[in-house]
């Protein structure tokens, strides 16, 4: 089979090969992967007495009994659920063993080129990379490595590509206990692949028919996740020309906003508020004093990092008009640093086509309808449930039927502007209502300006401080009117009774401490244990009081 699928695949694949493909990929994925190098799946399987061959497509895994997984599942067994082909139930496989298991999962799942063309323009092609041996290559070296031969070095070259963690994302922000995402130099390589599909769908297209060339600036807030880094990775291989920015950075918003007029920037990348909020209303006041200050003819806006609601969407769209622009693509983008490379993204957020899932050759989404994770099934299209993912590729942190903590509903049918069957969803939401939150993820997480805020730990680590004996941790917007504002943190707290610090220098320890325990800085309220608990018979330690919908 193929290993990778081209972004003509992802236009014109029908449903029925769609499906087929993911289940024989996975399938294979299970029995070759997974299964003999995933320390956790192996028990889980055998505990719950599945074979690997028992999964012959991924409605199997409900069918053969096997759980669904949360974070705080997965936060408790960081380790056994990272790829190892290099020992099995505690004993050590041999070299000639390992490379026995990577040949047989190449053949059962395809094979990696050196290159791979994504995209076949009329203008260029798009292609990306990956730093390893052709497989015809790697077979004939592996059949004569002696110790110190330069074959047996690039069989091991090859092999540390493939399975040796080389970064780390964090997701949960990096509160109290940060959970790591690992990944190798194969997922990167998948990665920037997987970000080239997702650009190229959401205007990046549109972008080299009409200007002829792709000028990207992002400005993601920085950190070690999959918006920052997808994003920096991917646009390398899609783009003409890259700045690389930091939303709230070192570089002042009016540097950014100069630069995007110097250099003509026609692809637009970061958050949705900080670009209504911050960069182009800078933007709108400067060109009053600078008349000549003036944005590309062309532009695409791809957004993420929060929920994009059509009013912010309608303002972006009329504020870059004002800066000179004459033609906007709005495009939203979602993922989660657990899927390492499946990004949904728009076509044409104005046309509401649902978010696709464009990296469906390496990640399968499913929604389901659960009343535990042992107790769940399979949604069917236009049934709203969690979303749950079903990885086929890569190794480093591998967490298959992982529930995202999101909810959305699966379109069917076709894409009505681009024509793609692959899988849309509409609305993937992180399940706000912390109730529901806690049962599909076993912590509550919330994304505050970007990052997400695992609030679960944040509270406990805060509620370590011998000065607090309660305290409240609130979600909230900074114009509760303004969907559109900027989300803020609000810590609320009583002090202990023999309180031997001034209420001025507790506020600024809680503001410290929240920040170095989650990057943002709260606003910060003592107050008197009876106002703090309310009237309310059950006190919630963490409120979430953003307007829903
Ligand atoms: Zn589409």
């Amino acid at each position: 089979m193929k290993r990778l699928l081209t972004v003509d695949d992802f236009l014109t694949i029908t449903d029925d090969k769609c499906i087929d493909y993911q289940n024989k990929k996975f399938s294979a994925y299970v029995q070759h992967q997974l299964y003999p190098n995933s320390t956790y799946f192996r028990k889980l399987f055998k505990e719950r007495g599945v074979k690997p061959e028992d999964i012959t497509c991924i409605e199997d895994w409900q069918k053969r009994g096997l759980p669904l997984i949360t974070k705080a599942e997965y936060r408790e067994h960081l380790q056994d659920m990272v790829i190892d082909p290099w020992t099995v139930d505690g004993k050590e496989r041999t070299l000639d063993e390992v490379i026995e298991g990577f040949i047989r999962l190449q053949e059962a799942i395809g094979e990696l080129e050196t290159e791979f063309t994504v995209a076949n323009l009329p203008q260029k092609n798009i292609t990306a990379y990956f730093g390893t041996e052709n497989f015809s290559t790697f077979k004939e070296l592996a059949k004569k490595p002696s110790k110190d031969s330069d074959a047996a070095k690039k069989v091991r070259q090859a092999l540390d590509y493939a399975y040796k963690p080389f970064t780390v994302f964090f997701t949960g922000g990096s509160t109290g206990l940060p959970t790591p995402i690992r990944f190798t130099k194969l997922d990167r390589d998948l990665c920037k692949q997987a970000t080239i599909v997702e650009f190229y769908i959401s205007g990046c297209e549109w972008l080299m028919k009409n200007d002829g060339e792709v000028r990207f600036m992002q400005f993601y807030p920085f950190a070690p996740h999959l918006g920052w880094m997808g994003t920096n990775w991917g646009s390398e291989y899609l783009s003409d020309f890259l700045i690389t920015t930091s939303g709230g950075g070192v570089l002042p918003v009016e540097g950014l906003i100069l630069m995007a007029s110097r250099f003509q920037i026609n692809a637009l990348v970061g958050m949705p508020g900080y670009l209504r909020n911050k960069f182009l209303r800078k933007a709108l006041e400067l060109r009053k004093l600078m008349p000549d200050l003036k944005f590309a003819d062309y532009v695409i806006c791809s957004l993420g990092g929060e929920k994009i609601i059509p009013p912010v969407r309608n303002e972006i769209r009329d504020m870059l008009h004002e800066m000179g622009t004459k033609e906007v693509r709005i495009t939203g983008a979602w993922s989660a640093s657990e899927t390492r490379f499946n990004f949904l993204g728009e076509c044409d957020a104005f046309q509401e086509t649902g978010y696709h899932s464009t990296g469906w050759d390496k990640v399968a989404y499913r929604i389901v309808k659960m009343k535990s994770t042992d107790d769940w099934e399979f949604a069917n299209p236009g049934e709203e449930g969690f979303v749950v993912q079903f990885p086929m590729d890569g190794a480093g942190t591998l967490i298959e039927a992982f529930l995202l903590g999101d909810r959305a509903v699966q379109l069917s049918g076709p894409c009505p502007v681009c024509g793609s069957r692959v899988e849309r969803f509409v609305n993937p939401l992180r399940a706000n209502e912390l109730d529901t939150q806690i049962m599909v993820m076993g912590l509550v997480e919330q994304k505050i300006k970007g990052a997400s805020v695992n609030l679960t730990d944040l509270r406990t680590q805060l509620m370590e401080m011998p000065e607090i004996t309660e305290l409240q941790v609130i979600v909230s917007k900074q114009d509760l009117s303004d969907a559109g504002s900027p989300d803020i943190l609000k810590i609320h707290c009583t002090p202990v009774d023999d309180i031997s610090i001034g209420e001025d220098e507790l506020i600024e320890k809680v503001k410290a401490k929240t920040k170095v325990l989650s990057e943002i800085t709260p606003e910060v309220k003592l107050m008197d244990i009876n106002e703090l608990l309310g009237d309310g018979l059950k006190f919630k330690g963490i409120v979430d009081e953003r307007p829903k919908g």
